[in-house]
């Protein structure tokens, strides 16, 4: 199947310049030719797909969502009535939602089992392609221990889900082993306290540097890489110090923080976003107290740090913790992170380039030949107006894999 996407402009993110009456041609969901209309031989039997009144670009890639997740505050009654079956179908709403507001990649940063990565290669709903971590790994009274002080647990393992506490070395290797076992692209841990757990602090830090290091060796072993969830000072540079490759949220870097990290080429995943949409469910009645209180307490601070790597020239990748906000918002980020000093071109490679080199996707990010035929179209120029990227009603087309995913009329 050959397809033809007839482009008023094509905008490569990695040169920022636009071509003018463009074609993608997609051959079996591959890219073969990205270019002048004029000077490309299109095959006759292609399929043409229409966005001449629009600008072509490749399809966003968000570092950081949970698409498991409601997106729509927190509600523990809720929670308690879902059944696992209930909560896992969230996902195919979830993707379906991502893949309007124009992500075609997406890598999940815990509680979606590989089953819905498989489910959507396997064409069952359709959504972005996805890097799966499973399960998000803390320590006894982290980050992701749903422990309550009730007695309550609400971190039930699954088959294919394995249990997010862990303590020491030992039990760190082999639990990484089993979430690699479940299928996890990559392995995700909380190097720190978080702001919607309720029994930790963002400022602290959790896991020991050995536990880090152990789960880091036994990532590396099975070909995976580290993601942290880090906020506190010392639970990122532990985490960097441990050799993760990604810091997530990164509330309190400083000086040396981004030293390590300039040092050591990690991306920084910024997810502004997230503390805004926690205080939004608050003033909505649907987040406890404590989460809000601790939402409003970081977000002067993260903004500072975030800006603080910015202008040290810190890998930025975009990633927006979505599932704590809806599904579909995940656009909003570009405007937050152009708030704080970056360049729109510089937002939009976060979400395309720089966001498939930090996550190691190939094929996606670019039009390049070769490539994922994922593009996405807008009604003007995206540099001039980050907007156009930020809410799902300006995606004007999606497709993936050559298959129109979204086509709005005009
Ligand atoms: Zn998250």
């Amino acid at each position: 199947m050959i397809r033809a996407v007839h482009a008023g402009g094509l905008f490569d993110p990695l040169t920022g310049e636009t071509t003018r009456d463009a074609v993608v041609v997609i051959r079996d969901g591959r890219v073969t030719h990205a270019g002048r209309r004029s000077t490309t031989q299109v095959p006759h039997d292609a399929q043409t797909i229409d966005a001449e009144d629009l600008t072509v670009l490749p399809g966003l890639i968000d570092c950081h969502v949970h698409l498991t997740n409601l997106g729509e505050g927190l509600d523990f009654a809720r929670e308690l009535t879902t059944p696992p079956t209930l909560e896992l179908m969230r996902a195919v709403r979830a993707a379906r939602r991502t893949l309007d507001a124009g992500f075609t990649s997406v890598r999940d940063a815990a509680g979606t089992p590989a089953g819905v990565r498989m489910a959507i290669e396997a064409g069952y709903f359709p959504g972005p392609r996805m890097f799966v971590t499973v399960s998000a790994l803390s320590q006894t009274g982290g980050h992701t221990d749903l422990h309550f002080m009730c007695g309550a647990d609400l971190d039930i393992p699954l088959p294919d889900r394995p249990h997010s506490v862990v303590d020491g070395v030992e039990a760190m290797r082999l639990r990484v082993r089993e979430v690699i076992r479940a299928g996890a692209d990559w392995i995700k841990l909380c190097t720190s306290g978080g702001v919607l757990s309720p029994g930790d602090q963002p400022h602290h830090p959790a896991l020991t540097l050995e536990e880090i290091r152990a789960a880091v060796e036994e990532a590396a072993a099975q070909g995976r890489k580290v993601m942290a969830h880090a906020q506190a000072n010392a639970g990122i540079k532990n985490a960097l110090k441990g050799g993760v490759a990604t810091i997530e949220h990164g509330i309190w870097l400083d000086g040396d923080a981004i030293e390590m990290m300039l040092d050591g080429h990690n991306a920084l995943i910024p997810t502004l976003v997230a503390p805004q949409w926690v205080v939004r469910h608050a003033e909505a009645g649907k987040m406890p107290a404590y989460a809000a209180d601790k939402a409003r307490a970081v977000i002067a601070d993260h903004t500072t740090s975030i800006r603080q790597a910015v202008e040290a020239g810190v890998t930025i990748a975009f990633g927006t913790d979505t599932g704590v906000g809806p599904h579909g918002s995940n656009g909003e980020e570009f405007l937050l992170m152009h708030e704080l000093g970056m360049e729109p071109l510089d937002c939009i490679r976060a979400a395309t380039s720089v966001a498939a080199a930090t996550i190691g996707m190939r094929g996606v990010g670019s039009l390049e030949p070769g490539s994922w035929g994922d593009l996405i179209a807008v009604a003007g120029d995206p540099v001039a107006d980050l907007s156009l990227l930020a809410r799902p009603e300006n995606i004007r087309l999606v497709v993936k894999g050559g298959e129109v995913m979204k086509a709005l009329s005009p």
